[in-house]
């Protein structure tokens, strides 16, 4: 078995290293929430009290980290892991990254003598508990196929999907789609209330018709129906609505580089933003549907 370093033990890498734990790998967690810190050491992850202590002999280290500015100084800043890890150490990003980090991190990586992939999940905090993620891998080709040795215990699929940053562009077209889907989704649930339909009901036929999502399955935002959705905490966060704004927002800036009109992306980033701007930043991103129920005046 393994000695895995993880750095990141947030909404999805606590889940994602606990299920290294269970497969018999010996895990090594660090994160600057203690708390986090603390759920991740109840799953059996032990606990490191820096990133070196982390990476200390690691075969492999992985982060999951909010954004690129996280994946960046938590790689290359002077008390980092490219600092401190051993080059036999193979790198597993699993963050949602923008692509111009990616590429930094990959020549970082490269030019200290390390192995690096970059390595986005998708499948949401439920996926991450069940250890169902699938994971799309970007790097040099026995880089991912190493990579795809350590995912396993956490994944139902694993996709290479190319060189590197190749991970990172499937990862930010696909939540493109995921974000506009949470958004139609909240606009049909609410119609269909004052339509006067049961929100059972409704969901039973969407869930088998042609307005089914992975969104509408998992994280429908109306409470009562899904028991992975955040409706039913009150929005607890699985996804927050910044995280979410990030990931749109990837999507935004991606398309005016290659001019491509998002019109649809760009409109939800906008409802996004008013979350934010209302104080809801740390809420779940299914919130989205106060904007349609008019709940919440923003
Ligand atoms: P999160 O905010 O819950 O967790 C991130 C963790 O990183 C936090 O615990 C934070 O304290 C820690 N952190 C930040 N900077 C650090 C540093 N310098 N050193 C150590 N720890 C540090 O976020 P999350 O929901 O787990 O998401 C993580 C990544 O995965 C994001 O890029 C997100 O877009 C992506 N993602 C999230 C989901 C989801 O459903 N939540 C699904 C797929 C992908």
């Amino acid at each position: 078995m393994a000695v895995i370093g993880w750095i990141g033990l947030g909404n999805m890498g606590g889940h994602m290293s606990v299920n290294l734990v269970k497969a018999g790998h010996e895990v090594r967690g660090f994160d600057l929430n203690p708390a986090a810190l603390d759920a991740a050491a109840a799953g059996g992850v032990k606990r490191a009290a820096s990133i070196a202590e982390a990476v200390d002999g690691a075969d492999a280290v992985f982060t999951m980290l909010p954004k690129g500015e996280h994946a960046r100084a938590v790689y290359l800043g002077g008390d980092g892991v490219l600092a401190h890890a051993d080059t036999r150490t193979l790198l597993i990003d699993s963050s949602t990254i923008d692509i111009a980090s990616a590429q930094e991190l990959h020549d970082a990586a490269a030019a200290a003598g390390f192995r690096f992939v970059d390595a986005p999940v998708s499948g949401g905090m439920s996926g991450a508990e069940a250890g169902t993620l699938t994971f799309m891998v970007g790097g040099e080709e026995g880089a991912v196929k190493d990579a795809a040795g350590y995912i396993g215990p956490m994944s139902g699929n694993i996709i290479p999907t190319g060189g590197p940053t190749t991970g990172q562009a499937a990862k930010i077209c696909n939540n493109l789609m995921l974000f506009i889907n949470l958004a139609s989704t909240a606009e049909g649930a609410v119609l269909a209330d004052r339509l006067g339909l049961d929100k059972q009901v409704f969901w039973n036929i969407a869930s088998v018709s042609s307005g089914d999502s992975w969104a509408l399955r998992t994280w429908y935002p109306v409470p009562g129906v899904v028991p992975t959705a955040a409706s039913n905490n009150d929005f607890a966060p699985t996804f927050t609505t910044e995280l979410a704004n990030k990931d749109i927002g990837l999507a935004v800036s991606a398309a005016e580089d290659t001019g491509t009109p998002l019109e649809i992306g760009k409109h939800v980033q906008q409802l996004f933003q008013r979350l934010i701007d209302a104080g809801e930043a740390g809420k779940d991103c299914s919130m989205i549907i106060k904007l349609v129920d008019g709940s919440l005046e923003a």
